[in-house]
C-alpha cells in the first residue's frame, strides 16, 4: 500500500481490507512499515518504545515469525507492529548489506505462517522504506484521494515502482488503485474518479470509499469499521473492495 503523500488512506485501507478478507476466512497479515504506527494502533497491537518490532527485524535480523502478533477477536489476522524506532531505519539501514531487500528475505524466511494475503503499510515517503516494500511484494495497490492535487506526486511514486521493477523486483506489478475519501456530492470528487479512470483503465477498482466518519472513529476503539460499525457506508465499501480484490486473485490463479 503505497502513496507518498501523507492521508490518502494508505493504513485506512490495509486495515480494513485486512479486516474484510479475514473475517472471509482468510489468513491476513499487515506489516506495519509507517514508524507512527497507526496499522498497530488500528489493529490494538502493542508498539510502545521498546516492542520488539518491524524495526528490529530489517535492523536486527530478528525474526519476524517473533513479533506477528494476532489480531484481538479477529480469527485470521496478524500484524507486524511499527514502533518510533523505524523513522531512524531510514538512515541506519544505508550503509548495510542488502539494504532495499532487508524485508523481502524476512518474509521469505518466514513463509511457514502461510499467508494468504499480506498488506504492507507504507510510510509517506518515498525513502528505503518503502523501497523495501516494493522489493518484497507482488503487487503496488495505490489509494488515491479524490481530491485537488490527487494526482500530483503520482508520476514520481510510477517512475519509482518502475526504478524497483527494473532493479530489484522484475514481476512486481502495479495491480490496483482504489479511490478514497469520495464525496458525492462534489463534482471535485467526480472529476478526479474520471481523470484517474482515464488514465489507469482497469487497474482501478470499481469499488469507490466514500467519506465516512465511522472510518476516522474505528482506529480509535482498536478496530477495523467491520466490528466497530460493520453496517456503516465505509465498511460496505471496503467490503466490497475486499471482494473485487479476492475475485481478481482468483481469476489470475486460474489463468482466465
Ligand atoms: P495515510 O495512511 O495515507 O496517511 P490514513 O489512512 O491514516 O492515511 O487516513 C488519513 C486520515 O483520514 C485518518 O484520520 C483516517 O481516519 C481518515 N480517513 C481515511 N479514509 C477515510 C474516509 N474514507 N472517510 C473519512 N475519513 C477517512
Ligand atoms: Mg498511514
Amino acid at each position: 500500500m503505497s502513496n507518498q503523500k501523507g492521508g490518502v488512506g494508505k493504513t485506512t485501507t490495509s486495515v480494513n481490507l485486512a479486516a474484510a478478507l479475514s473475517m472471509h476466512g482468510q489468513r491476513v497479515l499487515v506489516v506495519d512499515l509507517d514508524p507512527q504506527g497507526n496499522a498497530s494502533t488500528a489493529l490494538a497491537t502493542d508498539h510502545r518504545a521498546g516492542t520488539p518490532s518491524v524495526y528490529q527485524v530489517l535492523v536486527d535480523d530478528l525474526a519476524l515469525a517473533s513479533i506477528v502478533k494476532p489480531v484481538p477477536d479477529m480469527p485470521g489476522l496478524f500484524c507486524a507492529p511499527a514502533t518510533l524506532d523505524l523513522a531512524g531505519a531510514e538512515i541506519e539501514l544505508v550503509p548495510m548489506v542488502g539494504r532495499e531487500t532487508r524485508l523481502k528475505r524476512a518474509l521469505a524466511a518466514f513463509e511457514s505462517m502461510e499467508f494468504d494475503y499480506i498488506f504492507i503499510d507504507c510510510p509517506p515517503s518515498l525513502g528505503l522504506l518503502t523501497v523495501n516494500a516494493m522489493a518484497a511484494a507482488q503487487e503496488v495497490l495505490i489509494p488515491i484521494q479524490c481530491e485537488y492535487y490527487a494526482l500530483e506526486g503520482l508520476s514520481q511514486l510510477l517512475q519509482n515502482v518502475e526504478l524497483v521493477r527494473v532493479h530489484l523486483n522484475q514481476t512486481l506489478a502495479l495491480s490496483t488503485i482504489l479511490l478514497t475519501m469520495y464525496d458525492g456530492r462534489t463534482r471535485l470528487a467526480s472529476q478526479v474518479a474520471d481523470e484517474v479512470r482515464s488514465h489507469f483503465g482497469d487497474t482501478v477498482l470499481d469499488s469507490v470509499i466514500p467519506r465516512s466518519v465511522r472510518l476516522s472513529e474505528a482506529p480509535s476503539y482498536g478496530q477495523s469499521v467491520m466490528t466497530y460499525d460493520p453496517g456503516s457506508s465505509g465498511a460496505m465499501a471496503y467490503m466490497e473492495a475486499a471482494r473485487e480484490i479476492a475475485y481478481r486473485a482468483a481469476t489470475v490463479a486460474d489463468g482466465s
